[in-house]
């Protein structure tokens, strides 16, 4: 089980964390607004059109940046499984014109309402209000040759100055289309910081403004079956065929964010050509112009062509064509019909920019997916950084498949295996004598590299524990042998803070008595009872990165970790520091007596038959004699840096 962070909870955050939890992960969602999916519930006008049902082929054909990137994703979640997934849920599916998925109720809260029940019922946590305002990483040695990684994750700051521990983070914070959403761009800066490369964002499926004033006389005014062409230097740049709307500064509607999804950079100076009547040829257009102009002899030519377009649109394409509104049907000439019908099929307005990103649909441009491995979403880069949704650099036309883009790379970036995070785990392990300061140091490295600190002795008193309750003697061999086998012992963590559960029960706070510490003494030199502990510390230490003190871990228990540190302290020091402990708790010791009781405690240690304690041949070795625990700390920290950025 590993330890995923979600950042996002957007569409394709909380699909990641739905699909990270179904693999059996221990999940938290991070989201910073005050509430789940802000932007699912303004998207296809507050109904969601949150997938399209249209057949593969037409769906890679839909995806405008980087189609063949998806693939895998798709073909994991595709969007038959999107609708399934929602169906099954208890949000039935209705299909609309151009193969529009949305849910029956119209309400897009539905689709927020499916996967945050879905989190809930598969335990993910989901923290609100809690900006992610970095990524935490240490250095990575890879295993094998095909190893990229020179980072691996470790955890994520929030905003307010806490670290969430993580073995796996998937970044889900969007693009930068309608901020007011929460979508500001925070994970291109994560990526970044990363390592990786942002390629250059624009915003897409976007309004274009227009230099021509007319167009905020004919705003709210849509255009059905118009064709479309957009035409610079006399090149095409784009055709398109369907609806448009005017707006105040310009045009928008289904053809005009098609165009900006497709060549957005391009448009800017370029000359829209509206076919207003495309189902006529020239001459079927000319043959209509002529019945028109005889049946209406009288009337001025702005009330002939209200038959022909809509009328607040008559003056503006005499305009264009030259002639007089006010001109009489059987004053018209042949070369005005001709004028007449170009302004018709090519009415022209000459587009002077894109819309902002509060208006655009999509962020186009992104992470750069040559960088992340499309078979899991996984950067190369920085073992555990996944992407997933809009942030990266995909996106596809109006119809569902942007939010299908999220699905799919959500529902992909979640599928941690246990075999991934097994090779994933970094485990450094701490030996050394008594009283050399193993578990302060420890722990204290455990909170700064995000790692998960295993206190190996609270596992030794809580079997010392059963073994007082059974009312077990310490010079009883056999029966503590026996007990040993039988005690249950197994650990949680709470807030970062190891627990000992004996037989389901929370014993934490029962083990730190004097009594359970002669007994975990007398009882730790136990075969039976050490090779136990040492399985589960292994199982721990299997999928999580840990940090672990102990007499013979580096040597017995963990004897491939990354890093091994002995640490010492002369007997004096240790004897000096622990006198020093002693008359903190207000209990008077002899210092000669101390020290004895140290040498005598390392010649146990060190002389015991199974395990003893001894420097393994690669473990950095570490005298604290002559320094703080601040020093020792630092000291730590490098060694292990050093030693995972050497690469094999
Ligand atoms: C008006 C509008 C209508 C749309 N309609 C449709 C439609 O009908 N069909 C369709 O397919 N697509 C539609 N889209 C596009 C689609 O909504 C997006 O592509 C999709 O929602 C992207 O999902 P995402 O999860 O990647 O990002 P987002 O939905 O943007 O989610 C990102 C989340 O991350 C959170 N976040 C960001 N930074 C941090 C941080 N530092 N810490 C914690 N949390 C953070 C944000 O608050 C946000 O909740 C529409 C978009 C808009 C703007």
């Amino acid at each position: 089980m590993s330890r995923v962070v979600v950042i996002g909870g957007g569409a394709a955050g909380m699909m990641a964390a739905v699909s990270a939890a179904e693999c059996g992960n221990r999940v938290t969602l991070l989201e910073k607004n005050e509430k789940l999916g802000k932007k699912i519930y303004i998207t296809g006008k507050g109904r969601c059109n949150f997938t399209n049902a249209c057949d593969r082929e037409e769906f890679f054909d839909k995806i405008v940046t980087n189609p063949r990137f998806l693939y895998s994703a798709f073909h994991t979640f595709s969007n038959e499984d999107a609708m399934a997934f929602f169906e099954n849920r208890g949000m039935p599916v209705k299909v609309e014109r151009g193969n529009r998925a949305f849910p029956v109720s119209d309400h897009a809260s539905d689709v927020t309402k499916v996967l945050s029940d879905e989190m809930k019922r598969l335990g993910v946590t989901v923290r609100l209000r809690c900006e992610v305002s970095g990524i935490e990483t240490v250095p990575y040695r890879g295993t094998g040759k095909k190893d990229t990684w020179n980072a691996a994750v470790s955890g994520v700051r929030l905003s307010h100055g806490e670290t969430v521990p993580a073995d796996v983070i998937i970044v889900a914070t969007g693009g930068l289309s309608y901020p007011s959403t929460g979508s500001t761009g925070d994970g291109y800066r994560f990526a970044e910081k990363a390592g990786h490369t942002v390629t250059k964002r624009s915003p897409s499926l976007v309004s274009l403004s227009a230099q021509e004033p007319f167009c905020s006389e004919l705003m709210g005014l849509t255009l059905r079956n118009v064709g479309v062409r957009f035409v610079k230097q006399d090149e095409t740049l784009y055709e398109d065929f369907g609806e448009l709307l005017f707006t105040h500064k310009g045009v928008s509607g289904p053809v005009v964010l098609s165009a900006t999804g497709k060549v957005s950079g391009r448009l800017t100076g370029s000359r829209l050509l509206i076919n207003l009547k495309p189902a006529l040829s020239e001459e079927q257009l000319d043959a209509r112009l002529v019945r028109e102009f005889t049946g209406g002899a009288s009337k001025q030519l702005r009330t002939i062509l209200g038959a022909l377009v809509p009328s607040a649109m008559a003056d503006f394409v005499l305009k264009q064509a030259g002639i007089e509104p006010t001109v009489r049907g059987a004053e018209v000439t042949r070369q005005m019909r001709a004028s007449l019908s170009s302004a018709l099929r090519n009415f022209t307005l000459t587009i002077t920019g894109l819309g902002g990103y509060q208006e655009a649909v999509v962020t186009k441009g992104g992470v750069a997916v040559t960088e992340i491995n499309p078979k899991t979403m996984e950067s190369k880069l920085v073992r555990g950084l996944r992407f997933a949704g809009e942030l990266l650099d995909v996106d596809g036309l109006t119809g569902g498949f942007n939010l299908q883009i999220a699905w799919s790379t959500g529902y992909l970036a979640g599928r941690i295996k246990e075999q991934e995070a097994k090779a994933m785990s970094i485990n450094i392990a701490i030996d050394g004598p008594a009283g050399a300061g193993k578990s302060t140091i420890a722990k204290a490295v455990a909170k700064r590299l995000g790692y998960i600190y295993v206190d190996t002795g609270a596992m030794y008193r809580t079997i010392a524990l059963y073994l007082l309750r059974k009312g077990i003697k310490a010079d009883d061999t056999e029966a503590i042998g026996k007990a040993g086998r039988e005690a249950e012992v197994s650990i949680d963590y709470v807030n970062g803070e190891q627990q000992v559960l004996l037989f389901g029960e929370n014993v934490s706070g029962l083990i730190r008595t004097e009594e359970v510490g002669n007994m975990a003494s007398a009882s730790s030199v136990n075969k039976d009872i050490r090779d136990k502990m040492a399985d589960l510390q292994r199982e721990l230490a299997r999928t999580k990165n840990v940090v672990m003190d102990g007499r013979d871990i580096g040597t017995n228990v963990l004897p491939n970790a990354q890093v091994k540190v002995y640490l010492t302290a002369s007997v004096e020091v240790r004897a000096m520091r622990r006198v020093k402990e002693y008359e903190q708790k207000g209990i008077r010791a002899d210092y000669e007596q101390v020290a004895k009781d140290i040498e005598e405690r390392d010649y146990r240690d060190m002389h015991r038959e199974h395990a003893p304690l001894c420097r393994a041949g690669d473990a950095v070795l570490l005298d604290t004699s002559d320094m703080t625990i601040e020093e020792v700390e630092d000291a730590m920290i490098r060694i292990i840096e050093e030693k995972l950025s050497a690469k094999q």
